[in-house]
Order: structure tokens, then C-alpha cells, then sequence
């Protein structure tokens, strides 16, 4: 029998880690898909658009240029309401746009771009597409790339349990959240004394937790967060030359997006070094 075709979001599309995931959909290796490919500005990647044009590209795979900004939420919630008009369910969306400032100096604009961009912004998308995965056949899933940077353990033990409450309410993550930006705000530029850096960390952090909180709130779908390992990519080689390849760093949200995961949902996965090149694990958040 024809496999269904499913639909799917993808988010930063144009290069890294995005562009390897969004090649591998293309391929049909992960059967016949509606792919919405977002970027910033809304076209498709060269390579995407010539492989369409040689007609490469697998019969079974249409994909369709999408416009994102993550850090304008009208952006976000028009993203939503597009698919929602063209499409009665989802059935992926993996959010895998994210940003990174690794310097001697991190801004107060860098911080506000990097807990905007890789926490409110992807929740928020998150959000806007919970009804449309509701609707899915193949049961929603959702895949938030995260970091290991956003562990725990790079955090004060106090701060440790209040992110790991089983029953934090948004309320409760935002407040975290504000507490954070708001020292770090009246301290000016934070200086970089080690990795990781904490804008970028406290973000992955909090998403990490939100990803808890919309799996907990919603018990029907698989939504699970995760580290694609340290990839060669603009934002992963700012700290040394990685060990990982963009299709190798693909390979964990893959899975989480469309392989055997059980009813794993609320969890963050990773593999156990960041040179793994494994479809991963469950790990301590
Ligand atoms: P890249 O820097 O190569 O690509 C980042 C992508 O995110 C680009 O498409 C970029 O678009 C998009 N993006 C950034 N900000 C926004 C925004 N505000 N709105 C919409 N799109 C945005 O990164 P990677 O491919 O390396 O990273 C992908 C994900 O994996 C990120 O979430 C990152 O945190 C995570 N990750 C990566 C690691 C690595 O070693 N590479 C390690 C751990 C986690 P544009 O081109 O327009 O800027």
C-alpha cells in the first residue's frame, strides 16, 4: 500500500544543519512529504531550486519556499495561519533555526537576539502549530534543536531544580528566564570567562524546559528536544574546527522527526559525546 503522504515545517533552511535535513527529506528517503522550508527571506536554497529545475528532485516531494523570522512574531504567526489555509494537518514540524554568539563579548542585543530566536521565538512556533499537529494521522511530532550547552549542569544548583519542576508553568519559565536577562542586563556586556556562553545557554535551557511543558500539555504528540552533536556549520565552527559533518548532524532530529522513538515525548536526546555520530539517546536534561 502507498505510504500517506505527511507534512512537515522545517525552519533555517538556507545552510547548516537545516539545509542537511531539508536535502535528506528531498532524497524521498523519509517517504512522500509536503515540506514547508522556511527561511528569513523566504526563497528556496540554489541547490534546492536546481535540483527542482534538472527535475532531481524525488516525485514524491514537493517542497515549498516558506518566510520565518523567528524574532518578529507576526512572522510566526503568519507561517501558521499560511499552512493552516493550504493544509488540514502537520505531522513534523522540526525547529531547527537557532542562533549562537561565541565572543570575548556578548552584547545586551545579542542576548536579546539569542533567548528571542532559540527560546520566545521557536515556543511561540511551537504554539501557533499545536492544532494542526493535533490533527495528524501519524501522531504530531515536534523536534526542538537544542544544545549541550543548555544542560543543567553548567548552572548554579539552585537554579537546577526550578528549571526541572515537573509542574513549571510558562509563568514560571518566563520569570526564570526574565530573572537572568535582567542581571545580565544591568551588568552590560557579558564577558566570556569559558563555555558555554550563558545567553545561549540559558535559551537552550529554557527550551529545553518548554519542550517539557508542551509534552506534558499535550500528551498526544512526541515532542522532544535535542543536540545534533558539534557540527561543522557558520554557527558550530566559531569555537574550533568541529568533528561532525552537516549530514551527520542531521541525523538525530531525523530520527526524532520520523524514526522508531516509541512514546518517547518531553526528552532530550542526545549522543553520548558530541563527536557521536549515533542517532542518540534519552540523556539528563
Ligand atoms: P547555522 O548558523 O549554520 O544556521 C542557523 C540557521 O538558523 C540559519 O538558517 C539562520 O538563518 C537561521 N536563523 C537564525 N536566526 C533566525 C531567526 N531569528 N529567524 C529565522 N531563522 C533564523 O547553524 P547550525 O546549522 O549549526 O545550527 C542549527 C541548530 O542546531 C541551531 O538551533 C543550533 O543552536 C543547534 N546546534 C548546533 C550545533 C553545532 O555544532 N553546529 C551544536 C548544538 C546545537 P540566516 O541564514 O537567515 O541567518
Amino acid at each position: 500500500m502507498a505510504q500517506p503522504t505527511r507534512v512537515a515545517v522545517v525552519t533555517g533552511v538556507n545552510r547548516g544543519i537545516g539545509l542537511a535535513i531539508l536535502r535528506k527529506l528531498a532524497s524521498g528517503s523519509t517517504g512522500p512529504l509536503v515540506v514547508y522550508a522556511s527561511t528569513r527571506a523566504g526563497t528556496l536554497p540554489e541547490v534546492i531550486i536546481t535540483e527542482q529545475q534538472q527535475q532531481q528532485s524525488h516525485p514524491d516531494v514537493k517542497i515549498l519556499p516558506a518566510q520565518l523570522s523567528l524574532t518578529e512574531p507576526t512572522s510566526i504567526d503568519a507561517l501558521a495561519a499560511r499552512v493552516a489555509e493550504e493544509q488540514t494537518t502537520v505531522d513534523v514540524l522540526i525547529n531547527n533555526a537557532g542562533v549562537y554568539h561565541y565572543r570575548e563579548r556578548i552584547s545586551n542585543a545579542d542576548r536579546t537576539e539569542t533567548l528571542e530566536t532559540n527560546y520566545r521565538g521557536t515556543l511561540r512556533l511551537c504554539q501557533a502549530f499545536l492544532p494542526l499537529l493535533a490533527r495528524s494521522q501519524s501522531g504530531g511530532r515536534i523536534v526542538n534543536l537544542s544544545s549541550q550547552a543548555g544542560r543543567l549542569r553548567w548552572f548554579a544548583p539552585q537554579l537546577r531544580p526550578r528549571f526541572l519542576a515537573p509542574d513549571l508553568a510558562w509563568e514560571q519559565l518566563d520569570a526564570l528566564v526574565r530573572e537572568y536577562d535582567s542581571a545580565a542586563n544591568a551588568r552590560g556586556d557579558e564577558v566570556q570567562t569559558g563555555w558555554p556562553p550563558m545567553a545561549y545557554a540559558v535559551s537552550k535551557a529554557a527550551l529545553n524546559a518548554g519542550t517539557r511543558i508542551l509534552a506534558r500539555e499535550n500528551p498526544g504528540l512526541l515532542i522532544n528536544s535535542c543536540c545534533p552533536g558539534w557540527v561543522a556549520t557558520d554557527l558550530g565552527g566559531q569555537a574550533g574546527p568541529p568533528p561532525k559533518t552537516p549530514e551527520e548532524g542531521a541525523r538525530i532530529p531525523l530520527h526524532l522527526a520520523f524514526g522508531d522513538i516509541g512514546k518517547t515525548s518531553g526528552r532530550y536526546w542526545a549522543n553520548d559525546s558530541t563527536a557521536g555520530t549515533g542517532v542518540g539517546k534519552v540523556q539528563e536534561p
